[in-house]
């Protein structure tokens, strides 16, 4: 039995920085079948303790083992909503894999890429289509079409529930589909989800921001709604107030992957075009940067810096996101703080000045605070630059919904999604602020569960 994982077949990183492919390509069924071996079917499944929604991990790695890719395809299925997008986007490293007993001599079981092994495998060989439940009668609205909206109005369709989701944009999937870039998550593997919802019979409204374009309470007595779920997310983007923030070419990093990812910046011909072929300075050490950092570089630019504030070894961005960042080529700046952005003769960006920083005491988060070196200043040319420090709660539906909000703007919701409201229900990042998508989508799946008990009690299974 081989001690590591079976490595994952990637794209080579020169190639994979001047297009928008996936870059991982997937295990094939004799690499899976392979790694699936390496699991020793503990009895007390650690690994299953380390994931959010309990997926029965080493049940549906035996049957991987034995080739049964269906059988493990539903295991997966009875818990998660969205294996093929779970499978690509989860930081197994931290979650099931962290728990994993092979991993404390060698490698842990390539858990991720067996899932994603097996939706991919379900995707392209099922013929069977979601048969559409008789309605119950029950309208539910769910506001917001990230996994956490996703989830519940899929949950309540399959239960008969008449659903109808309402999302802001123009396009169902939220960060899916408007952040996370092609090359980590394509969007025919998102689009397949949600074609899967409208075929279970939920409707799905795009271009109606509720709160502005239309109330809760509208909603509740015009379309007959009992009960509605909130999964607005928390993509409003946090800014670092300092001179020049507001000039042409500095861009929040949500804006930046909004524009690429959804309003095909990246085409000469758009509307809401992208800068390519430039000196990109992209400002963060998380993983929304990298995903900027990464898309900057498939947009063809000479170079993309990231400047973080912290080193390598604090950056909350998952290791191989920064792995493969440096791979394609984003260099990475330590130690550095922006102090203000500086607009050329055209008006567009055309530097940021920067101070170095050192590490001090650890903070609040435990990761040792950065503190400014006096007189450090220096300046780094860039045509674009993009932020990506953080994010705030989605304001409107919430301040639509009559809804108790915690300071920050999130919306206070218990385990079941229940809010201070009885017909409001909420959940994923509009509760937990910024997070991921499993954790989304568990608490879409808690919150169906409890609005379905609400509305029919017993009846509700
Ligand atoms: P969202 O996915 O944010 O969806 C909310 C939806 O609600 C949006 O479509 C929004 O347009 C809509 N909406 C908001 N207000 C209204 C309104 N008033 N009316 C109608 N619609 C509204 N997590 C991971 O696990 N792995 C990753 O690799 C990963 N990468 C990420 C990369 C990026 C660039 C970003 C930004 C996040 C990433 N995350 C990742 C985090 C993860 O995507 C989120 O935690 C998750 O999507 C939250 O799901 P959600 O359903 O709560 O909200
Ligand atoms: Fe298999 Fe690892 Fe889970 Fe044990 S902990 S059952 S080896 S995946």
């Amino acid at each position: 039995m081989r001690p590591d994982k079976n490595p994952m077949p990637h794209q080579d990183p020169v190639v994979r920085s001047g297009n928008f492919e996936e870059v991982a390509l997937g295990y094939t069924k004799e690499q899976a079948v392979d790694e699936a071996q390496r699991c020793l079917n503990c009895k007390n499944m650690p690994c299953v303790s380390g994931c959010p929604v309990k997926i029965h991990i080493p049940e549906f790695i035996a049957k991987v083992a034995e080739g049964d890719f269906e059988a493990a395809y539903q295991i997966i299925a009875a818990d998660s909503a969205l294996p093929a997008v779970c499978g690509r986007v989860c930081p197994q490293e931290t979650q099931c894999e962290s728990k994993c007993v092979r991993g404390i001599k060698h490698e842990s079981v390539g858990i991720g890429r067996l899932e994603r092994f097996v939706a991919d495998w379900h995707n392209a060989n099922s013929t069977e289509k979601p048969v559409k439940p008789a309605s119950n009668g029950h309208k539910v609205a769910v506001i917001g079409s990230g996994p956490s909206g996703l989830t519940c109005a899929g949950d309540l369709a399959r239960k008969g529930y008449e659903v109808t989701v309402y999302e802001a944009l123009h396009l169902a999937g939220g960060v899916l589909v408007y952040g996370i870039p092609e090359f980590r998550l394509p969007k025919s593997i998102v689009q397949k989800e949600v074609d899967g919802l409208k075929e279970l019979g939920v409707k799905i409204e795009t271009n109606v921001v509720v709160g502005r374009s239309i109330t809760i309470d509208e909603l509740m007595e015009q379309e007959g709604f009992e009960a509605v779920f909130i999964g607005s997310g928390a993509g409003l983007p946090m800014f670092m107030h300092i001179p020049g923030e507001n000039l042409k070419g500095v861009y929040s990093a949500n804006e930046f992957l909004t524009r690429i990812n959804l309003m095909k910046a990246y085409k000469e011909d758009s509307a809401t075009p992208v800068l390519r072929n430039k000196k990109v300075a992209v400002v963060g050490g998380g993983n929304v940067a990298m995903d900027a950092a990464r898309t900057a570089l498939r947009l063809g630019a000479d170079s993309v810096t990231l400047a973080y504030r912290r080193t390598e070894k604090e950056m909350p961005a998952r290791v191989a996101e920064l792995h493969h960042a440096k791979e394609e080529g984003v260099r990475v700046m330590e130690l550095v703080s922006p102090l203000e952005f500086e607009a050329g003769e055209d008006g567009f960006v055309a530097k940021v000045k920067l101070e170095r920083m050192e590490l001090g005491e650890p903070d609040e988060s435990g990761r040792r605070r950065p503190v400014r070196v006096e007189g450090s200043e220096f300046e780094l040319p860039c045509d674009v630059a993009v932020t990506a420090i953080g994010t705030n709660a989605n304001p409107f539906a919430s301040m639509a919904a009559d809804v108790d909000l915690n300071k920050w703007g999130y919306i206070e919701a218990d385990e079941d999604g229940k809010t201070s409201n009885p017909k409001v229900w909420a959940g994923g990042d509009i509760v937990t602020g910024a997070a991921t998508v499993i954790l989304a989508m568990g608490a879409g799946k808690q919150a169906a569960a409890s609005i379905a008990k609400t509305l029919l009690g017993d009846d509700a299974e």
